[in-house]
Protein backbone atom coordinates (compact mmCIF):
# COMPACT_ATOMS: atom_id res chain seq x y z
CA UNK A 1 0.00 0.00 0.00
CA UNK A 2 1.20 3.78 -1.17
CA UNK A 3 1.33 6.24 1.75
CA UNK A 4 -1.92 7.74 0.77
CA UNK A 5 -3.67 4.29 1.02
CA UNK A 6 -3.13 3.87 4.64
CA UNK A 7 -3.40 7.48 5.24
CA UNK A 8 -7.24 7.12 3.95
CA UNK A 9 -7.83 4.07 6.27
CA UNK A 10 -6.66 5.80 9.54
CA UNK A 11 -6.60 9.38 8.95
CA UNK A 12 -8.92 12.60 9.91
CA UNK A 13 -7.64 15.35 8.00
CA UNK A 14 -8.41 19.17 9.03
CA UNK A 15 -11.03 21.12 7.11
CA UNK A 16 -11.50 18.49 4.85
CA UNK A 17 -14.53 16.49 3.61
CA UNK A 18 -13.23 12.98 3.02
CA UNK A 19 -15.95 11.90 1.01
CA UNK A 20 -15.25 14.79 -1.91
CA UNK A 21 -11.62 15.74 -1.12
CA UNK A 22 -8.83 14.68 -3.34
CA UNK A 23 -6.05 12.22 -1.52
CA UNK A 24 -3.43 14.10 0.29
CA UNK A 25 0.00 13.99 -1.20
CA UNK A 26 2.59 12.51 1.07
CA UNK A 27 5.62 14.45 1.38
CA UNK A 28 8.73 12.41 2.42
CA UNK A 29 11.32 14.97 2.83
CA UNK A 30 12.21 18.87 2.76
CA UNK A 31 14.85 20.76 2.27
CA UNK A 32 14.93 24.94 2.42
CA UNK A 33 12.04 25.98 0.51
CA UNK A 34 10.83 22.90 -0.98
CA UNK A 35 9.53 19.44 -0.35
CA UNK A 36 9.33 16.17 -1.95
CA UNK A 37 6.54 13.79 -2.26
CA UNK A 38 6.81 9.94 -2.48
CA UNK A 39 7.54 10.15 -6.09
CA UNK A 40 9.90 12.06 -5.86
CA UNK A 41 7.58 15.12 -7.19
CA UNK A 42 9.60 18.77 -6.15
CA UNK A 43 6.99 21.29 -4.89
CA UNK A 44 8.01 25.03 -3.55
CA UNK A 45 6.20 25.57 -0.30
CA UNK A 46 4.96 29.09 -1.15
CA UNK A 47 3.03 29.44 1.91
CA UNK A 48 5.63 28.46 4.38
CA UNK A 49 3.67 25.27 5.29
CA UNK A 50 0.20 27.53 6.75
CA UNK A 51 2.84 30.53 7.53
CA UNK A 52 4.91 28.21 9.84
CA UNK A 53 8.36 28.08 8.42
CA UNK A 54 10.65 30.84 7.99
CA UNK A 55 13.75 29.88 8.00
CA UNK A 56 13.20 26.26 5.28
CA UNK A 57 12.63 23.34 6.00
CA UNK A 58 14.73 20.78 8.06
CA UNK A 59 16.54 23.55 9.38
CA UNK A 60 19.66 22.45 10.53
CA UNK A 61 20.12 25.42 12.97
CA UNK A 62 17.30 24.87 14.64
CA UNK A 63 17.33 20.84 14.33
CA UNK A 64 20.68 21.03 16.50
CA UNK A 65 19.51 23.30 19.40
CA UNK A 66 16.50 21.20 19.57
CA UNK A 67 18.76 17.68 19.66
CA UNK A 68 20.69 19.29 22.15
CA UNK A 69 17.91 20.27 24.66
CA UNK A 70 16.43 17.01 24.03
CA UNK A 71 19.13 15.58 25.43
CA UNK A 72 19.64 17.93 28.33
CA UNK A 73 16.19 18.40 29.44
CA UNK A 74 13.13 17.18 27.29
CA UNK A 75 10.20 18.29 29.34
CA UNK A 76 9.44 19.16 32.87
CA UNK A 77 6.12 20.56 34.22
CA UNK A 78 5.84 24.17 34.21
CA UNK A 79 3.45 24.30 37.42
CA UNK A 80 5.64 24.38 40.63
CA UNK A 81 8.92 24.24 38.47
CA UNK A 82 10.72 26.26 35.83
CA UNK A 83 13.75 26.80 33.46
CA UNK A 84 16.23 28.50 31.85
CA UNK A 85 14.88 27.56 28.27
CA UNK A 86 11.69 29.34 29.53
CA UNK A 87 13.11 32.07 30.79
CA UNK A 88 15.74 33.04 27.90
CA UNK A 89 12.30 33.18 25.58
CA UNK A 90 11.36 35.79 28.07
CA UNK A 91 14.14 37.49 28.28
CA UNK A 92 14.57 37.59 24.59
CA UNK A 93 10.63 38.46 23.32
CA UNK A 94 10.88 41.18 25.56
CA UNK A 95 13.45 43.04 23.29
CA UNK A 96 11.58 42.65 20.84
CA UNK A 97 7.99 43.31 21.85
CA UNK A 98 6.65 46.68 22.46
CA UNK A 99 7.77 47.93 25.66
CA UNK A 100 4.54 47.41 27.40
CA UNK A 101 4.42 43.94 27.23
CA UNK A 102 5.92 42.50 30.83
CA UNK A 103 4.52 39.05 31.05
CA UNK A 104 4.56 35.90 28.91
CA UNK A 105 2.09 33.01 29.04
CA UNK A 106 2.79 29.90 27.19
CA UNK A 107 0.57 27.25 25.41
CA UNK A 108 0.45 25.24 22.60
CA UNK A 109 -1.34 26.30 19.12
CA UNK A 110 -2.82 29.96 17.69
CA UNK A 111 -6.02 28.96 19.04
CA UNK A 112 -4.83 28.61 22.97
CA UNK A 113 -3.25 31.71 22.75
CA UNK A 114 -6.35 33.31 21.62
CA UNK A 115 -8.50 30.87 24.01
CA UNK A 116 -6.24 32.20 26.65
CA UNK A 117 -6.21 36.56 25.91
CA UNK A 118 -10.06 36.32 25.87
CA UNK A 119 -10.16 35.05 29.37
CA UNK A 120 -7.69 36.89 30.87
CA UNK A 121 -9.71 40.02 29.46
CA UNK A 122 -12.93 38.51 31.12
CA UNK A 123 -11.19 37.17 34.20
CA UNK A 124 -9.40 41.21 34.52
CA UNK A 125 -12.93 42.83 34.69
CA UNK A 126 -14.33 39.90 37.00
CA UNK A 127 -11.14 40.17 39.36
CA UNK A 128 -12.38 44.10 39.57
CA UNK A 129 -15.92 43.21 40.36
CA UNK A 130 -16.77 44.67 37.08
CA UNK A 131 -19.40 43.50 34.52
CA UNK A 132 -17.63 43.05 31.61
CA UNK A 133 -18.37 39.84 29.36
CA UNK A 134 -18.54 41.35 25.62
CA UNK A 135 -15.56 40.95 23.03
CA UNK A 136 -15.11 42.75 20.21
CA UNK A 137 -13.78 41.29 16.76
CA UNK A 138 -13.60 42.17 13.00
CA UNK A 139 -15.66 40.77 10.21
CA UNK A 140 -14.57 37.85 8.61
CA UNK A 141 -11.34 37.31 11.71
CA UNK A 142 -9.65 34.27 12.22
CA UNK A 143 -8.66 33.96 15.63
CA UNK A 144 -8.78 30.11 15.89
CA UNK A 145 -10.96 26.60 16.24
CA UNK A 146 -11.22 26.54 20.07
CA UNK A 147 -14.72 28.19 21.60
CA UNK A 148 -13.56 31.48 22.50
CA UNK A 149 -11.05 31.64 19.05
CA UNK A 150 -14.35 30.38 17.33
CA UNK A 151 -16.48 32.59 18.96
CA UNK A 152 -14.22 35.64 17.79
CA UNK A 153 -13.86 34.43 14.55
CA UNK A 154 -16.15 35.82 11.80
CA UNK A 155 -15.85 32.97 9.09
CA UNK A 156 -19.41 31.34 9.32
CA UNK A 157 -17.78 28.70 7.13
CA UNK A 158 -15.79 27.34 10.80
CA UNK A 159 -18.64 28.30 13.16
CA UNK A 160 -21.88 27.86 12.21
CA UNK A 161 -22.36 24.73 13.50
CA UNK A 162 -21.63 25.87 17.07
CA UNK A 163 -23.80 29.19 16.83
CA UNK A 164 -25.81 29.88 20.23
CA UNK A 165 -23.21 28.93 22.10
CA UNK A 166 -20.33 31.03 22.36
CA UNK A 167 -19.44 33.50 24.52
CA UNK A 168 -20.81 37.63 23.39
CA UNK A 169 -18.68 38.47 20.39
CA UNK A 170 -20.03 41.64 18.91
CA UNK A 171 -18.92 42.67 15.00
CA UNK A 172 -16.80 45.76 13.92
CA UNK A 173 -16.52 46.54 9.56
CA UNK A 174 -12.86 45.90 8.57
CA UNK A 175 -11.05 49.13 8.27
CA UNK A 176 -10.39 48.83 4.72
CA UNK A 177 -9.99 51.45 2.58
CA UNK A 178 -12.91 54.07 2.68
CA UNK A 179 -14.43 51.84 5.56
CA UNK A 180 -12.10 53.49 8.26
CA UNK A 181 -15.11 56.22 9.66
CA UNK A 182 -17.48 53.56 9.33
CA UNK A 183 -15.17 51.28 11.82
CA UNK A 184 -14.63 53.61 14.04
CA UNK A 185 -18.27 54.89 14.44
CA UNK A 186 -19.42 50.75 14.72
CA UNK A 187 -16.46 50.62 17.54
CA UNK A 188 -18.03 53.50 19.40
CA UNK A 189 -21.21 52.48 19.27
CA UNK A 190 -20.74 48.98 20.32
CA UNK A 191 -18.92 49.46 23.09
CA UNK A 192 -21.29 52.11 24.24
CA UNK A 193 -24.16 49.36 23.79
CA UNK A 194 -22.31 46.78 25.38
CA UNK A 195 -20.29 45.71 28.50
CA UNK A 196 -16.87 45.15 26.44
CA UNK A 197 -13.91 43.57 28.02
CA UNK A 198 -11.50 43.38 25.08
CA UNK A 199 -11.12 44.25 21.50
CA UNK A 200 -9.20 41.34 19.46
CA UNK A 201 -7.83 41.65 16.14
CA UNK A 202 -5.24 40.57 13.15
CA UNK A 203 -3.30 43.71 13.10
CA UNK A 204 -2.58 45.04 9.41
CA UNK A 205 -3.54 41.94 7.88
CA UNK A 206 -6.72 39.37 7.83
CA UNK A 207 -4.83 35.99 6.74
CA UNK A 208 -7.30 33.59 6.76
CA UNK A 209 -9.58 36.16 5.45
CA UNK A 210 -7.65 36.50 2.18
CA UNK A 211 -4.98 38.77 3.17
CA UNK A 212 -7.18 41.42 3.62
CA UNK A 213 -5.15 44.26 4.84
CA UNK A 214 -5.69 48.02 6.31
CA UNK A 215 -3.82 50.64 7.49
CA UNK A 216 -1.57 51.24 10.60
CA UNK A 217 -2.89 54.64 11.10
CA UNK A 218 -6.29 53.00 11.49
CA UNK A 219 -5.79 50.30 13.83
CA UNK A 220 -4.03 53.04 16.10
CA UNK A 221 -7.53 55.00 15.73
CA UNK A 222 -9.50 51.91 16.76
CA UNK A 223 -6.87 51.06 19.54
CA UNK A 224 -7.11 54.74 21.25
CA UNK A 225 -10.89 54.71 21.04
CA UNK A 226 -10.60 51.47 23.16
CA UNK A 227 -8.59 52.76 25.35
CA UNK A 228 -10.22 55.78 26.45
CA UNK A 229 -13.16 53.55 27.03
CA UNK A 230 -10.78 50.76 29.19
CA UNK A 231 -11.38 48.08 26.58
CA UNK A 232 -8.23 45.74 26.71
CA UNK A 233 -6.75 45.75 23.14
CA UNK A 234 -5.40 42.09 22.46
CA UNK A 235 -2.84 41.87 19.01
CA UNK A 236 -3.29 38.68 17.42
CA UNK A 237 -0.19 38.31 15.79
CA UNK A 238 -0.37 34.41 15.79
CA UNK A 239 0.04 34.74 11.49
CA UNK A 240 1.92 38.11 11.29
CA UNK A 241 4.15 37.78 13.95
CA UNK A 242 8.29 37.16 13.26
CA UNK A 243 8.75 39.31 10.00
CA UNK A 244 6.13 38.50 7.87
CA UNK A 245 4.98 41.50 7.50
CA UNK A 246 8.42 43.26 7.05
CA UNK A 247 8.50 43.85 10.71
CA UNK A 248 9.01 41.82 13.68
CA UNK A 249 5.41 42.34 14.47
CA UNK A 250 2.72 44.10 12.65
CA UNK A 251 1.97 46.54 15.64
CA UNK A 252 6.07 47.71 15.29
CA UNK A 253 3.99 49.76 12.23
CA UNK A 254 1.70 51.22 14.70
CA UNK A 255 2.10 53.88 17.24
CA UNK A 256 -0.37 52.78 19.57
CA UNK A 257 0.34 49.70 21.58
CA UNK A 258 -1.47 46.63 22.06
CA UNK A 259 -2.78 45.62 25.83
CA UNK A 260 -1.93 41.34 25.29
CA UNK A 261 -0.29 39.84 21.82
CA UNK A 262 -0.48 36.07 20.81
CA UNK A 263 2.22 34.62 19.14
CA UNK A 264 2.32 30.89 17.33
CA UNK A 265 2.95 30.02 13.97
CA UNK A 266 6.63 31.22 12.99
CA UNK A 267 7.50 31.39 16.91
CA UNK A 268 9.64 27.83 16.41
CA UNK A 269 10.51 28.53 13.10
CA UNK A 270 7.88 25.68 12.03
CA UNK A 271 9.46 22.84 13.84
CA UNK A 272 7.54 22.20 17.66
CA UNK A 273 3.94 23.27 18.37
CA UNK A 274 3.97 26.03 20.65
CA UNK A 275 2.57 29.77 21.50
CA UNK A 276 2.94 32.51 24.05
CA UNK A 277 0.47 35.51 25.01
CA UNK A 278 1.82 38.53 26.29
CA UNK A 279 0.32 41.34 28.30
CA UNK A 280 1.31 44.37 30.19
CA UNK A 281 2.23 44.78 34.14
CA UNK A 282 -1.47 46.16 34.38
CA UNK A 283 -3.14 42.99 33.25
CA UNK A 284 -0.79 40.93 35.52
CA UNK A 285 -1.53 42.94 38.75
CA UNK A 286 -5.10 42.23 37.95
CA UNK A 287 -4.65 38.76 38.67
CA UNK A 288 -2.06 39.01 41.44
CA UNK A 289 -3.63 38.99 44.92
CA UNK A 290 -3.96 37.41 48.25
CA UNK A 291 -6.99 35.70 47.14
CA UNK A 292 -6.53 32.34 44.99
CA UNK A 293 -9.39 32.61 43.23
CA UNK A 294 -8.31 35.68 41.92
CA UNK A 295 -5.20 33.70 40.15
CA UNK A 296 -5.27 32.67 35.61
CA UNK A 297 -6.86 28.62 36.31
CA UNK A 298 -5.45 27.97 32.76
CA UNK A 299 -3.07 25.98 31.51
CA UNK A 300 -1.71 23.19 29.31
CA UNK A 301 0.44 20.03 30.80
CA UNK A 302 3.12 20.92 27.73
CA UNK A 303 3.58 24.74 28.72
CA UNK A 304 6.30 26.05 28.48
CA UNK A 305 8.23 23.10 27.14
CA UNK A 306 12.03 23.32 27.10
CA UNK A 307 12.91 21.83 23.48
CA UNK A 308 10.39 24.21 22.10
CA UNK A 309 11.74 26.85 23.87
CA UNK A 310 14.89 26.27 22.72
CA UNK A 311 13.50 25.92 19.46
CA UNK A 312 11.72 29.71 19.40
CA UNK A 313 15.18 30.96 21.26
CA UNK A 314 16.77 29.47 17.99
CA UNK A 315 14.43 30.77 15.82
CA UNK A 316 14.89 34.39 17.21
CA UNK A 317 18.77 34.01 16.13
CA UNK A 318 17.94 33.34 12.96
CA UNK A 319 15.32 35.85 12.20
CA UNK A 320 18.09 38.63 13.76
CA UNK A 321 20.68 37.87 11.40
CA UNK A 322 21.50 40.18 8.96
CA UNK A 323 21.00 37.61 5.86
CA UNK A 324 17.32 37.05 7.19
CA UNK A 325 16.71 40.74 7.29
CA UNK A 326 17.74 41.47 4.14
CA UNK A 327 16.12 38.72 2.47
CA UNK A 328 12.83 40.19 4.53
CA UNK A 329 13.73 43.52 2.03
CA UNK A 330 14.62 41.39 -1.10
CA UNK A 331 10.97 39.59 -0.99
CA UNK A 332 9.34 42.52 -0.24
CA UNK A 333 10.83 44.22 -3.54
CA UNK A 334 10.37 41.32 -5.56
CA UNK A 335 6.38 41.27 -4.63
CA UNK A 336 6.43 44.73 -4.94
CA UNK A 337 8.10 44.49 -8.88
CA UNK A 338 5.34 41.61 -9.54
CA UNK A 339 2.60 43.56 -8.01
CA UNK A 340 3.49 46.21 -10.52
CA UNK A 341 3.72 43.55 -13.24
CA UNK A 342 0.04 41.93 -12.80
CA UNK A 343 -2.09 44.43 -11.26
CA UNK A 344 -2.55 45.17 -15.42
CA UNK A 345 -3.49 41.86 -16.08
CA UNK A 346 -7.49 41.94 -17.30
CA UNK A 347 -8.30 39.35 -14.86
CA UNK A 348 -7.04 40.56 -11.78
CA UNK A 349 -8.96 43.00 -9.70
CA UNK A 350 -6.90 44.11 -6.27
CA UNK A 351 -3.55 43.29 -5.74
CA UNK A 352 -1.86 44.22 -2.23
CA UNK A 353 2.00 43.66 -0.31
CA UNK A 354 2.89 43.98 3.19
CA UNK A 355 6.07 42.83 3.60
CA UNK A 356 6.36 38.84 2.59
CA UNK A 357 2.94 38.96 2.23
CA UNK A 358 1.13 39.79 -1.63
CA UNK A 359 -2.05 38.47 -2.47
CA UNK A 360 -4.21 39.16 -5.59
CA UNK A 361 -7.86 38.79 -6.42
CA UNK A 362 -9.19 37.19 -9.57
CA UNK A 363 -12.07 38.64 -10.91
CA UNK A 364 -15.36 36.10 -10.69
CA UNK A 365 -17.94 35.43 -12.70
CA UNK A 366 -20.23 34.03 -9.70
CA UNK A 367 -19.91 34.26 -5.78
CA UNK A 368 -16.77 32.28 -4.84
CA UNK A 369 -17.04 30.48 -1.69
CA UNK A 370 -14.03 29.39 -0.07
CA UNK A 371 -13.96 25.98 -1.11
CA UNK A 372 -15.29 27.18 -4.62
CA UNK A 373 -14.68 25.64 -8.10
CA UNK A 374 -12.55 28.77 -8.82
CA UNK A 375 -10.25 27.53 -5.91
CA UNK A 376 -10.36 23.99 -6.76
CA UNK A 377 -9.28 24.38 -10.52
CA UNK A 378 -6.03 27.02 -9.34
CA UNK A 379 -5.21 25.18 -6.38
CA UNK A 380 -4.63 21.71 -8.53
CA UNK A 381 -3.04 23.87 -11.00
CA UNK A 382 -0.65 24.94 -8.42
CA UNK A 383 -0.28 21.33 -7.29
CA UNK A 384 0.19 19.92 -11.02
CA UNK A 385 3.41 22.71 -11.74
CA UNK A 386 4.82 22.35 -8.30
CA UNK A 387 4.02 24.99 -6.31
CA UNK A 388 2.24 25.13 -3.63
CA UNK A 389 -0.35 27.51 -2.80
CA UNK A 390 -3.72 27.69 -0.86
CA UNK A 391 -6.12 30.33 -2.59
CA UNK A 392 -9.15 31.37 -0.15
CA UNK A 393 -11.71 31.48 -2.92
CA UNK A 394 -10.89 33.90 -5.68
CA UNK A 395 -7.65 35.07 -3.78
CA UNK A 396 -4.16 33.92 -4.30
CA UNK A 397 -1.77 34.50 -2.24
CA UNK A 398 2.46 34.12 -1.64
CA UNK A 399 3.89 33.97 1.89
CA UNK A 400 6.75 32.08 1.07
CA UNK A 401 9.67 30.97 3.80
CA UNK A 402 12.21 33.75 3.92
CA UNK A 403 14.73 31.79 2.79
CA UNK A 404 13.33 31.27 -0.92
CA UNK A 405 15.80 31.96 -3.55
CA UNK A 406 14.58 34.94 -6.57
CA UNK A 407 14.19 31.88 -9.03
CA UNK A 408 11.93 30.10 -6.46
CA UNK A 409 10.02 33.07 -6.25
CA UNK A 410 9.80 33.82 -9.51
CA UNK A 411 8.80 30.40 -10.82
CA UNK A 412 5.47 30.61 -8.28
CA UNK A 413 4.96 34.40 -10.06
CA UNK A 414 5.24 32.61 -13.60
CA UNK A 415 2.72 29.54 -11.78
CA UNK A 416 0.36 32.39 -10.95
CA UNK A 417 0.26 34.10 -13.64
CA UNK A 418 -0.24 31.12 -16.40
CA UNK A 419 -3.02 30.29 -13.39
CA UNK A 420 -4.96 33.57 -14.82
CA UNK A 421 -5.61 31.58 -18.01
CA UNK A 422 -7.18 28.67 -16.83
CA UNK A 423 -10.06 30.52 -14.64
C1 LIG B 1 -3.62 30.32 12.39
C2 LIG B 1 -4.16 31.40 13.24
C3 LIG B 1 -4.72 31.15 14.50
C4 LIG B 1 -4.89 29.76 15.03
O1 LIG B 1 -3.69 29.10 15.24
P1 LIG B 1 -3.65 27.51 15.34
O2 LIG B 1 -2.23 27.20 15.67
O3 LIG B 1 -4.08 26.99 14.01
O4 LIG B 1 -4.59 27.11 16.41
C5 LIG B 1 -5.14 32.22 15.26
N1 LIG B 1 -5.04 33.47 14.79
C6 LIG B 1 -4.51 33.76 13.60
C7 LIG B 1 -4.41 35.18 13.15
C8 LIG B 1 -4.06 32.74 12.77
O5 LIG B 1 -3.57 33.02 11.56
Amino acid sequence: MTLTEKDSQYLWHPYTQHKTAQTPIAITRGEGALLWDENNKQYIDAIASWWVNPFGHSNKFIADKIYKQLTTLEHVLFGGFTHEPAIQVAEKLMKLLPENQQKIFFSDNGSTSVEVAIKVALQFFYNKGEKRTTIIAFEDAFHGDTFAAMAASGISFYTQAFQGMFIDVVRIPVPIKGKEQLSFDTLRRVISENNCAGFIFEPLVQGAAGMVMYEPETLDELIKICRENNVLTIADEVMTGFGKTGKTFAMDYCAEIPDMMCLSKALTGGTIPMAITTFTQEIFEAFYDEDINKALFHGHTFTANPTGCAAALASFELLQTPEMQANLVRINQKHLDFQEYIKKHPKVTTTRVLGTIFALEIKKENEETYYGTMRTKLYNFFIENGVILRPVGNIVYILPPYIISDEQLDKIYEVVEKALEIV
